[in-house]
Formats: structure tokens, sequence, C-alpha cells
């Protein structure tokens, strides 16, 4: 049996929670947030984020959606609050709601403080009010133009208005919206300032991403790269851009549009170093625990919760990936193959 007690040098016996010890990482940062990718398969082929022709893992390697909910529920019970179901595309998993039904029940508790989901919003027409009445009060939808037809082209197969439409039914069932937007060097660089105004002006922040180097596409990511430090300059010769302090410790920094009121967050991992208020780590849907998006170490979890019943082996799994959490990444996109992590991003959640 690990002896955890090592693992919370912060944690005095006089302001110990009552319950397990939380999750503290070897540089002192409590993991509050885990993102679990419920499926590498997506409606889409994002040219940036898979190839045309993707492998994907067999359905039998994958986690049911009871052990993804066992596996959540020893998350929480040692402190984390906040869960974002991510993946592949998640609303495209086989009755993916009965588990935000039995993840609700969480919110419902009190022990989690937030349940949302990144998506591409195909099937937001169809959810979204089931999401909402389950306690998701955010989501993050990723659209990276405004242009049918570029649409169509960078996700290679996708129509521009079923997202519309899907943004509108999740906006209508009161759920609070954030774009997110890789910036692309030669696709959407010049339709960034007008894909902000779009957002902010129906109340939605927005927030720009760079290109990570994540598993093997057709094209070179060097061609798509775009630095968000050159479209914030670009950026800065329309907009007054106010940073505010915002920190959600993840990798977003935020500025405020004055002239739009809204808030734009940059999420830069190559041009600015974001690790060390990294709060989060990340479950695949195959059961790999990775302890950080930028490297190669991952726990099996599914091996341990296939091999025992036992919440509190598992919970021991766990404690004893988060020991191994790295200080931070490397990443370093240049002509170079393979891609700097073989994972694409669909694999490990974004
Ligand atoms: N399918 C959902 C979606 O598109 O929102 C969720 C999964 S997707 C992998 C999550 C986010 O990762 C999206 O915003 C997508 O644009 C981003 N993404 C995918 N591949 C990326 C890459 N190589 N570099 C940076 N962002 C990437
Ligand atoms: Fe699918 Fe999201 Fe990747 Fe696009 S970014 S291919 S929508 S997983």
């Amino acid at each position: 049996m690990l002896d955890d007690s090592s693992l919370t040098p912060q944690a005095s016996a006089v302001d110990a929670p009552a319950g397990p010890a939380p999750l503290i990482d070897p540089f002192q940062r409590a993991i509050s947030y885990l993102r679990i990718s419920v499926t590498d398969r997506c409606d889409l082929r994002c040219a940036y984020c898979m190839s045309e022709h993707m492998e994907f893992l067999p359905k039998r390697d994958l986690l049911t959606l009871e052990e993804l909910d066992r596996l959540c529920g020893v998350f929480i019970a040692r402190g984390v609050r906040k869960l974002r179901i991510t993946g592949g595309e998640p609303l495209v998993r086989r009755d993916i709601m009965h588990l935000f039904r039995r993840l609700s029940r969480h919110l419902d508790s009190g022990a989690l403080e937030e349940l949302t989901l990144t998506t591409n919003g195909t099937q937001l027409t169809r959810y979204a009010d089931e999401l909402a009445s389950l306690g998701v009060r955010r989501i993050n939808v990723s659209l990276d133009t405004l242009d049918p037809d570029k649409f169509r082209e960078i996700t290679r197969r996708g129509d521009l208005k079923v997202v519309l439409d899907g943004i509108a039914a999740a906006r209508a069932a009161g759920m609070k919206v954030k774009i997110n937007a890789v910036a692309l060097r030669d696709v959407n660089a010049d339709e960034i300032p007008d894909m902000i105004a779009w957002a902010h002006g129906l109340g939605m922040d927005m927030t720009l991403i760079e290109v990570m180097p994540l598993g093997e596409i057709e094209a070179d990511r060097t061609d798509q790269f775009l630095p968000l430090s050159v479209a914030r300059q670009r950026l800065e010769t329309r907009y007054t851009l106010t940073p505010l302090p915002d920190r959600t410790g993840g990798p977003a920094r935020y500025v405020r549009v004055e002239e739009t009121g809204g808030k734009l967050g940059f999420i830069t991992p190559l041009t600015h170093n974001f690790c060390e208020s990294c709060n989060r780590v990340r479950l695949t849907c195959t059961g790999q625990l990775y302890m950080c998006l930028g490297q190669e170490d991952s726990a099996d979890l599914r091996a341990v919760l296939r091999a025992s019943q036992d919440d509190s082996v598992l919970a021991a799994a766990v404690v004893e990936a988060i020991t191994r959490k790295p200080k931070g990444h490397d990443f370093v996109i240049e002509r170079q193959r393979p891609a700097a992590v073989p994972r694409h991003m669909s694999v490990t959640g974004g």
C-alpha cells in the first residue's frame, strides 16, 4: 500500500480536510481538474488534428461508461473539482448522455464544481437541452471559420450551418458558450478579427489556440503554425486589448477587447510556457492517464480498474501516477517527422 502522506507536504494536521488527501504533485501543484477523452472517434477530420484516413482504436479497448464513471468518482473523492468531457468528438460516443447523467450526481452533492465539455458542435441541437438540465453550465465549441467553404475544407466534411445551429441551441438552453479557434496561418488568420466581433456580439468569449505538434497528419504543421504573438500584433491594429488577471490554472492568458467588451484568450504552448501553474491531468478513452499533454509518460488505470473492484486500489494507482507529473513539456514545432508527440490530440483529449 502506498503511503501518500509524503505527497501532501502542504496539508497540515490543522487544515487537512476530513476526506482523503488531495492530489498534490511533486512540484506542489494541486490536481483539481481532469479531462476525459471518451472516444478517439469523430464525425469531422480537421486537417490540423487528424489525418484523412485515421485508424481508430478497436471499440473493445475502450473503457465502458460505467468504468469511466467509476474512475471519475475516484478522482472526485481525491479533490478533483472540475471534469471536462472531450475526445475525439465526445457527443458521437454511443449513449454518452448516460455518463453525463451519472456524473451530474457529483454536481448535486457539491463534490464537483463544474462538469463541462469541449465539442465540435455538430450534435448540440440534439443534446443541448439535456446537457443544460444536467447542470452543464458552460461549454467550449471549436470553430475555426465562419466561411462555409473554408469550414468544409478545414474539417474535410463538415457543414457550418449544423454547427451554428448547435451553438444557437446551446445558448437557447441557457449554457454559456466559448468559441475555441485554432489560428492557422494561411487559412483563417485574416478572419480572426471578424470572428471575434461575431462571438463577442453574441456574448460568447473566444480563445485562440496555437497548433501543437501532436500526431501524424498529412500536412506539415510548420505550414499551419501562426504564432499567437503575431496574431496578437495584427489584432492590435484594430482592437484595444487590455490584459486581464484571470488565471484558470490552464494555458490561456486573457485580454478584454475594449471595442467589443468581450474576453479573448490566447493558448500559446509554443511561444509561452504555461506549465508552472498546471492543475490538470488527462484520461484517454482506454484508461491511460497522461500527466502532461506534451509528454509520453502515462499510467494504465484500465488494468488496475479491471483487476480490482476496490476503489482504494485504484486511488493508490492515481496517487502514484501524480507523483510522476513532470514539471513541464518541451514542445518544439520544427520541420521534423515524426510529430513531437505521436498521439493525436483526439486521443489525449483537447
Ligand atoms: N472534437 C472536439 C472539438 O473539436 O472541440 C473535442 C476534441 S478536439 C481534439 C479539442 C480541441 O483541440 C479543439 O479545439 C481542436 O481545435 C484542438 N486541436 C486539435 N488538434 C490540435 C493541434 N494539433 N493543435 C492545437 N489544437 C488542436
Ligand atoms: Fe474532430 Fe475535434 Fe479533431 Fe476536429 S479537432 S477532427 S472536431 S476531434
